[in-house]
């Protein structure tokens, strides 16, 4: 059970002193506490002016830092619960059980911060690394999310990929968008304007044309790399092609478990998997966060 401490009060219409109007109980839900969902009690004081020509009449007391108005969580229970879902990989289901709200509650009350969050554009400021990959969401029905489905299941995600003072990688997650298009990467690459696209000196993608042509048309400065992860996977395909090649020619069959050529597919793959590392000595200076994240 909570109250503020007493103070005096001026109308905030008239400015006149006010005077107690007595107190309403509001219930909050905070952070949970010792692994049990906690429950504030907030004794909220209400305010009446006593000035008879001023229309506010009464009113109840209010603060930002503790929770919005009409908010069913406390201001940082949401933060807990951003958090929880951004850093500790828990689940929503986990955390509105953590929290004791339903996810109506809980959804209801972080996605204004949320959106707050996505509508902060200086994110975008001082990229110089830039990194793109198509990313799946879902593997069901692209039904719109206007009508109850899960909207669209391919996205293109843009991925922060600069290096701070100390050398070290932001990646960041700056944007998803609908599509896994050039489209798609061009329209976003346009909508961040001039002084963010001459900024970005590498660009990272995944070997997928559509990308690489919306680099080359709207980030002519930046030079394209392609990223450790794909790199990795296009190399061992090569190598896995090139043994059932041999295999097929020299002994006329597929390759079964008596082969030798079969037996050591597996003992290369760790090898090649040695190359990123190498790549990076030799300069490209760029071990991509989107690999990281798909191998993570
Ligand atoms: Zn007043």
């Amino acid at each position: 059970m909570i109250e503020s401490e007493p103070a005096t009060t001026g109308c905030r219409s008239c400015g006149v002193v006010a005077y107690s109007h007595g107190r309403r109980d509001v219930l909050l839900i905070d952070v949970p506490c010792f692994g049990r969902p906690v429950l504030l009690v907030w004794r909220k004081r209400t305010w009446r002016c006593h000035e008879s020509r001023c229309p506010v009449g009464s009113w109840t007391e209010w603060h930002e830092g503790l929770a919005r108005p009409r908010a069913l969580l406390t201001t940082r229970a949401c933060w807990w619960a951003i958090s929880q879902t951004r850093r500790e990989h828990a689940s929503v289901s986990g955390v509105d059980r953590q929290l004791g709200a339903t996810s109506k509650t809980v959804w209801g009350s972080i996605e204004p911060l949320l959106q707050a969050m996505a509508d902060d554009e200086t994110r975008f400021e001082k990229v110089v690394a830039l990194g793109v990959d198509e990313h799946i969401w879902h593997h069901v029905s692209a039904k719109p999310i206007e009508a109850g489905g899960r909207g669209p299941k391919e996205l293109t995600g843009t991925v922060d990929l600069t290096r701070d003072q100390q050398g070290r990688l932001r990646a960041r997650l700056l944007d998803l968008v609908p599509g896994r298009t050039g489209a798609a990467y061009a329209d976003w690459l346009t909508a961040r304007g001039e002084a963010f696209r001459s900024g970005v000196k590498v660009a990272a993608l995944d070997p997928f044309q559509g990308y690489k042509t919306a680099i080359d048309d709207h980030l002519q400065d930046a030079v394209a790399a392609l990223d450790a992860f794909h790199m990795v996977k296009l190399g061992t395909a090569a190598v896995d092609e090139c043994r059932r090649r041999v295999q097929q020619e020299t002994l006329d069959h597929r390759g079964s478990k008596s082969d030798p050529l079969y037996r050591i597919q597996k003992l290369k793959r760790p090898r090649f998997s040695a190359v990123p590392m190498r790549v990076t000595a030799l300069g490209w200076g760029l071990r991509s966060g989107l690999a990281r994240t798909r191998l993570g």
